[in-house]
């Protein structure tokens, strides 16, 4: 028997990993399959690379960067366009998505030097005879595996912050997505063509497992927190270092003095974006009694506008075809267990699309209300007050980011959902703001990419001492005599005593 090939599902075929359309099934790209001997000859060859890019200097590996920058930002119609067809992202979703690859890569290479440059630091008053040296060091290779949600932002939110800092980078693109993959090295290599300072390696999640046992210096994953504890648990064998972005199950809180306008729209654009494929989607809201009505009708009203279809629609197709039975099974268990679809529901499932979703008063103990649905649903309970909303906002072990809608109290309530990240009166912002850490805390993974500390996370800190006057107290040396200890004693208790 033959099996029937599901469009969108990735097919080996004669060595070559092929991905398809989810609409249409068709293919988009073909790329070979990396063997464990390919992935480690690979790295080998990234750690020759390292050293050469890492010796250029700062300055030079600046302005490769910004020329790579460049070329993304020119030809940011033909990437999108490559993003829609292989993961059926539309195409209006898919400029955006580059965009904000760009602005991050710009600020990576234009910040690498000021962050992880060599510096001085304070000497405190017991070493005050050395003077103290701070500098950021690459670690060498770093290997990235990357999902196929967004195949150009996430991995470029850790290759471009790793290659800024001095790293070469070995990308395991996702198997839906490696055309995407294959072009963003294929541009690099345009602009630094001397040495294979960023390559990928192509394949199923085995070739991921490779990787992650390849010998690279670090490794960055995104993904799903069920992977992402594979990831660690092979890197723990070597002690290799890793950085988890896994999924999330974001909420919005509504408080009783938000725009409800401007709440519903975000409501609907960050939970339906990229047809709800999005690990920092909102999937669950929270709005307080009083209000709540009259959102529900605000965002029944903007979500039931919205298109769904292959091309120059709103929502896409579901790019995962395994996804869709989840996304039922949420929507589902939800109805069953006391749940209503004020928009959607128990047909919304069309593969490969799903109609948009609201579901409203769904028992938290749901599905749709603990688990990532991963699709163009969105629901929506009524809370008390902003306590009640912020305690069910935290109730679960995933905390990846959070957005609130209100005035008095909105940043306070920012500033208490268990997430690493919130935006205010928006959604999704932060994920675009590159002076800005990005990661989760609990199930979400930890680490961050983006921002000063997304440089940080790629280098590693290099401390050094260096004597500049003969020392009045010797006491780190079997020279030192009991008055050097008595005067020592006698120096703590002065300066730390009181
Ligand atoms: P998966 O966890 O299924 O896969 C992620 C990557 O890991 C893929 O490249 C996959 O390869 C690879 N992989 C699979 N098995 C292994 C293994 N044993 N060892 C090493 N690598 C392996 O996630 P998805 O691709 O389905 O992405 C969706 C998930 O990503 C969602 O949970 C989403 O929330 C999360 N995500 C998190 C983000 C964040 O920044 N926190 C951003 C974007 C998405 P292959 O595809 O070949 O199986």
């Amino acid at each position: 028997m033959t099996a029937v090939h599901v469009p969108g599902t990735p097919m080996i075929d004669d060595g070559r990993l092929v991905s398809t359309n989810p609409a249409t099934g068709a293919e988009a790209g073909r790329l070979p399959v990396a063997s464990p001997a390919d992935v480690e000859a690979t790295v080998v060859q990234a750690r020759a690379a390292s050293e050469w890019w890492a010796g250029l200097g700062v300055a030079a590996r600046r302005e490769r960067l910004l020329r790579w920058r460049s070329r993304l930002a020119s030809r940011v119609e033909e990437l999108a366009e490559l993003v829609h067809v292989e993961g059926g992202k539309p195409v209006a979703e898919s400029v955006v998505e580059v965009v904000t690859a760009v602005e991050h890569l710009d600020w990576a290479a234009r910040n690498a030097k000021r962050v992880l440059g060599p510096r001085r630091v304070r000497s405190r008053l017991m070493l005050a005879e050395f003077s103290a040296h701070l500098e950021y060091q690459p670690y060498g290779v770093v290997g990235v595996i990357g999902p196929w949600n967004y195949p150009v932002f996430t991995p470029i939110g850790s290759i471009a912050y790793a290659l800024a800092a001095g790293n070469a980078v070995v990308l395991k693109p996702s198997e839906y997505t490696p055309a995407v993959g294959q072009w963003l090295v294929d541009s690099f290599a345009e602009v630094v063509n001397e040495e294979p300072v960023f390559a990928a390696v192509h394949g199923l999640g085995d070739v991921g497992a490779a990787l992650c046992r390849s010998g690279v210096d670090k490794l960055a994953f995104t993904g799903s927190t069920a992977t992402g504890r594979k990831v660690m648990a092979a890197c723990a064998e070597s002690l290799t270092p890793v950085l988890i972005e896994a999924g999330g199950k974001d909420a919005m809180i509504v408080d009783t003095d938000a725009d409800l306008d401007a709440a519903a729209s975000a409501a609907v654009w960050g939970g339906l974006t990229n047809a709800g494929q999005t690990c920092i989607g909102i999937e669950r809201v929270y709005a307080v009694e009083g209000i709540f009505d009259s959102f529900v009708d605000r965002v029944v009203q903007r979500a039931g506008r919205l298109t769904v279809g292959a091309d120059g629609t709103d929502i896409g197709p579901i790019t995962m075809p395994s996804q869709l039975e989840v996304i039922r099974r949420h929507i589902d268990d939800a109805l069953a267990h006391g749940g209503r679809a004020v928009l959607g529901g128990a047909d919304a499932v069309q593969p490969p699309y799903v109609r948009p979703t609201v579901l409203v008063d769904v028992p938290e103990d749901s599905a749709a209300i603990r688990e990532e649905t991963f699709g163009p649903t969105l629901t929506i309970n009524r809370v008390r007050d902003v306590d009640e909303a912020v305690a069910r906002t935290n109730a679960l072990r995933y905390g990846l980011g959070g957005s609130v809608f209100g005035r008095r109290r909105a940043m306070a309530v920012a500033r208490r959902m268990r997430s690493g990240m919130a935006s205010v009166n928006s959604a999704l912002t932060f994920a675009g703001m590159s002076t800005l850490p990005f990661g989760g805390v609990g199930d979400s993974g930890f680490g961050r990419i983006h921002g000063a500390d997304g440089l940080r996370e790629f280098a590693r800190p290099k401390a050094i001492t260096r004597r500049r006057a003969r020392s009045l107290l010797p006491v780190t040396t079997f020279d030192r005599t009991d008055a050097d200890i008595a005067r020592l004693v006698k120096i703590v208790k002065r300066f730390y005593g009181r």
